[in-house]
């Protein structure tokens, strides 16, 4: 059974679709990071799971049942929050925890306290002074405290400054570790953080996924190289595999699409040329080739 099954997904807005025919498959235990730019229809994929809106055609279950006709045991066991999560303003997160621990059976009172304690949020203060951002460490606190099986979060890291969002990754790591198979599902634009924590990336543009692999593929299939050329080369010269490049004089640094080492061997055997390997971050991927198709 895995824990998100999404097939042929589609949501319209008047005549555009914001979710297109989106599959995604994942087995239970992964984390996957979900990347896009703005408006490309993350949100609306993760609402859609959550059955707070309709599709207009496909369907998505998470571990295993349609989360708006599962039953309470089940949905207890899938955790989400929002990029705009409210929260009663009135309350303090000690009563808002309180009050929460009695709908999850697998709620950890402890883990409640030290998420308070590692995001610096005092727990005897009404929500409403919180910050935007503090209010989302406290919902995150809170949907980690249930310790779900399957975990959604949207954009949890947006607007937190940098230790904040350090601690969050810190307690996101600690609950995988808590909880056997848990499943994350994170939609964010901080690619460095994602390389500590997803072993899946899938790229949504125009609410279709444009890519949907193992962290792991990414980083054996594109490669960045810097080309050493002892004289300018020909006109017809073309580098194989290339996606994008940028050219100085004779060092030209290129992103490279190589479906095996083949690739890189035919390069390395034209004389007058070095290839000397660069390190490529997910970030630079993004930016080089995700940002620019996308
Ligand atoms: P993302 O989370 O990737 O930034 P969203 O899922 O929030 O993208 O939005 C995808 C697109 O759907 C955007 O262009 C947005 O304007 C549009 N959209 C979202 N909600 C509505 C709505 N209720 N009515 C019309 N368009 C919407």
């Amino acid at each position: 059974m895995d824990a998100f099954y999404a097939k042929s997904l589609t949501k319209t807005y008047g005549s555009r679709k914001v979710v297109d025919e989106v599959t995604l498959q994942l087995p239970r235990g992964s984390v996957l990071g979900l990347l896009g730019r703005n408006g490309a229809g993350k949100t609306t994929l993760l609402r859609l799971a959550m059955g707070l809106l309709r599709p207009d055609s496909g369907k998505v279950e998470l571990l295993g049942a349609e989360y708006i006709s599962a039953s309470a045991a089940h949905r207890e066991r899938v955790a989400y929050v929002s990029q705009q999560q409210r929260l009663p303003e009135e309350m303090t997160p000690l009563e808002l925890l309180d009050y929460m621990s009695g709908f999850y059976a697998r709620w950890d009172a402890d883990l409640a306290r030290r998420g308070l304690e590692r995001f610096g949020l005092d727990p005897k203060r009404p929500i409403g002074r919180f910050s935007g951002g503090e209010q989302r460490k406290l919902a995150v606190a809170a949907a980690l405290a249930a310790r779900p099986d399957l975990l959604l979060l949207d954009e949890p890291a947006a607007g937190l400054d940098p230790i904040s969002r350090r601690d969050l990754l810190d307690a996101l790591i600690e609950l995988l570790g808590a909880v056997e198979g848990c499943t994350l599902i994170l939609s964010t634009h901080l690619l460095a953080d994602l390389e500590r924590l997803a072993d899946r990336i899938a790229v949504m543009k125009e609410g279709r996924l444009t890519l949907n692999d193992s962290l792991e593929e990414i980083q054996r299939r594109f490669r960045s190289v810097q080309l050493l050329f002892d004289r300018e080369p020909g006109p017809d010269f073309v580098v194989p595999g290339l996606i994008q490049s940028q050219k100085n004089g004779l060092v030209w640094n290129c992103l490279l699409e190589c479906p095996d080492e083949r690739l890189l061997d035919q390069l390395r055997s034209l004389s007058g040329l070095q290839v000397i390997p660069n390190e490529l971050s997910l970030e630079e991927l993004f930016v080089r080739h995700l940002g620019k198709e996308m």
